[in-house]
């Protein structure tokens, strides 16, 4: 699975010293509640999409609200999130994208 983020996978925060396997693939967070955020996150996504994994992971935004783009081969699944402070997902909301026509 690739991310977008160098830093955090999650929040792009460059300090920390957490490495994590997720979905298979060696991740750097700053830190446990990111890690937690990250894997409610991969789960949800699996989950709602019906997919067995996630191949790429784009996240924007912050705190707040997120704004999430996975994709499993041709097909991708967006979605907002936010978490509360222990990293459990507070909202979550599929976006719809335009199909191509
Ligand atoms: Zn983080």
């Amino acid at each position: 699975m690739k991310v977008n983020y160098t830093g955090c996978a999650i929040c792009d925060s460059a300090w920390g010293n957490l490495w994590e396997v997720v979905e298979g693939t060696r991740l750097f967070f700053c830190c446990a509640v990111c890690v937690a955020q990250f894997r409610n996150l991969v789960d949800r996504i699996k989950a709602e999409a019906r997919w067995d994994a996630i191949d790429n992971l784009i996240i924007e935004g912050d705190r707040r609200g997120r704004l999430c783009t996975a994709s499993r081969g041709a097909q991708s699944y967006s979605c907002r999130v936010a978490f509360n402070a222990e990293g459990a997902i507070r909202s979550f909301r599929t976006e719809t994208i335009p199909s191509p026509t």
